[in-house]
């Protein structure tokens, strides 16, 4: 994968990014998405941003060797602290990490969203985190697809600003996904049954305590949400 040639993965969060914004990509690694998007001409600013030296590095080198200094600034820091107001940022992305951590990179950094009208969000696992902080702070689900890359099965989500209420399977399985329910979707979650299924036969035979028992319902309680839908 380079800038000039995306994952199929980071092509679909791509997708999503509007004409003409300015988009903060977090935790931007070699920051491909960012070039890649000024390269087709969606874009023309951008911050990467990262929290850690060597992806940090790694994204200043890149943005250097493409020649788009310019365009893209690359700024080290936590999160959505490396977005000022000043830089009217209207879309930030965050692909390639668990939905808990995107979740509480969101959390920690809400104040930086005020100016921010989309979230376009590739959690590797975990997207409920997403969905429930997205509930608790006022965004809503615009949209959502699934993917599958090499063996892996991706989520990404797009927030916009607006109210949602969703039930306990839509929170688990998402509400557009759970409307497509595409073969991937459907392999995603087959996977993740058998997985808790075994996961409950080893609860099962252990000795109960309540933190067990607790473990026990909420497997259960997981399985007969995705078995109501597949
Ligand atoms: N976004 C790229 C992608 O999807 O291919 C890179 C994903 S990489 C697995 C995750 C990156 O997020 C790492 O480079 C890591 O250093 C960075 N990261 C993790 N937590 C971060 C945070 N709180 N702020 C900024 N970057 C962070």
């Amino acid at each position: 994968m380079n800038a000039k040639n995306l994952s199929d993965r980071l092509k679909i969060v791509a997708s999503f990014v509007e004409q003409d914004t300015i988009l903060a990509d977090i935790g931007s690694d070699h920051a491909y998405l960012p070039c890649y998007l000024v390269h087709q001409s969606i874009i023309s600013k951008a911050i990467a941003g990262e929290v850690v030296k060597g992806p940090f590095e790694s994204a200043v080198k890149q943005v250097k060797s493409e020649g788009l200094e310019k365009q893209i600034e690359v700024r080290f820091g936590d999160g959505l602290q490396v977005i000022e107001d000043e830089d009217q940022v209207g879309t930030v992305t965050i692909a390639g990490m668990g939905g808990p951590l995107i979740a509480s990179i969101l959390e920690a950094g809400k104040h930086k969203l005020t100016n921010v009208h989309t979230l376009i969000l590739q959690p590797n696992i975990h997207a409920k985190a997403i969905r429930e902080w997205a509930i608790r702070e006022g965004w809503n689900i615009d949209q959502e697809t699934i993917l599958e890359e090499h063996s892996k099965i991706y989520e990404v989500i797009v927030l916009k600003k607006g109210n949602m209420v969703l039930n306990e399977q839509e929170l688990l399985l998402g509400p557009i996904l759970m409307q497509s329910c595409t073969s991937v979707f459907q392999k995603k979650w087959s996977v993740e049954m058998k997985e808790w299924e075994r996961i409950l036969t080893q609860l099962k035979n252990i000795p109960p305590s309540p933190e067990v028992l607790q473990k026990v319902e909420e497997i259960e309680n997981k399985i007969s949400l995705v078995k109501e839908l597949l």
